[in-house]
């Protein structure tokens, strides 16, 4: 047991399932991924806290509850290739990949994606990839689980062209303060969306993402 391993228990009990997530297996994932190897040295005592953290480059690890909510509503089941769009620190791709069978990561900042790679070396059903995850990454589509970890100003056409049937796709959507989480699920080629929560993310950079001056 390390160290940390009560304040990984207590962050799973206040924040999380008090806020009403249950999924059983989830929460012995989130219980078990050592959260402080994916956060900075100088933010280590805050690593379990609730609340995101800057991870340089100005980005942020997601708050834990979030990254909860977010995986809870792919509803994973062990079988599946999911994407994420922006990898940041690789703490939500780390918890992804105890659900799924392979995780496919894109991040758009090269030394984030250096820095991911190394925190990910144990992981290995995770391959995080450079570039531009405004337009998915096509070379391993379909994906049964697409979540974005970015605000886009709209839900890209090409994530939705890359999920496979029946898979759902989380993302934040909206303006530059707030967004709305939408779920989108694939139904042959008709979609269903739902909005879950506002939520506040960092925003999408690229092609379908938000320039420097919009945002
Ligand atoms: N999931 C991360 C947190 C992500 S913060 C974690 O667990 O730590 C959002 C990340 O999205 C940032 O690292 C940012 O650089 C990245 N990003 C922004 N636009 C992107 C794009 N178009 N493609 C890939 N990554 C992008």
């Amino acid at each position: 047991m390390d160290r940390f391993a009560i304040a990984r228990a207590r962050m799973v009990s206040e924040q999380i399932e008090r806020r009403g997530i249950h999924e059983p297996h989830l929460l012995e994932v989130l219980r078990s991924v050592p959260r402080h190897h994916f956060v900075p040295q100088e933010s280590l005592d805050l690593a379990y806290a609730d609340r995101p953290l800057p991870i340089g480059y100005r980005q942020t690890i997601s708050q834990p509850y979030i990254v909860a909510l977010m995986t809870d509503l792919l509803k994973l089941t062990g079988g599946e290739c999911v994407l994420e769009v922006g990898t940041g620190s690789g703490y939500q791709a780390a918890v992804l990949s105890k659900l799924a069978r392979e995780v496919h990561s894109v991040e758009f900042i090269p030394e984030l994606a250096e820095s991911a790679r190394s925190n990910l070396a144990d992981y290995e059903n995770v391959t995080v990839h450079f570039g531009d995850g405004s337009l998915g990454w096509q070379e391993s589509a379909p994906y049964d689980g697409i979540l974005v970890a970015a605000a886009a100003p709209k839900t890209p056409q090409r994530l939705l062209d890359q999920l496979a049937d029946g898979g759902n796709l989380v993302i934040p959507v909206g303006g530059r303060a707030m967004q709305v989480l939408e779920v989108w699920t694939r139904n042959g080629n008709a979609f269903t969306t739902d909005s879950v929560t506002s939520v506040a993310f960092v925003p999408l950079r690229g092609e379908q993402g938000w320039d420097k001056m919009k945002w």
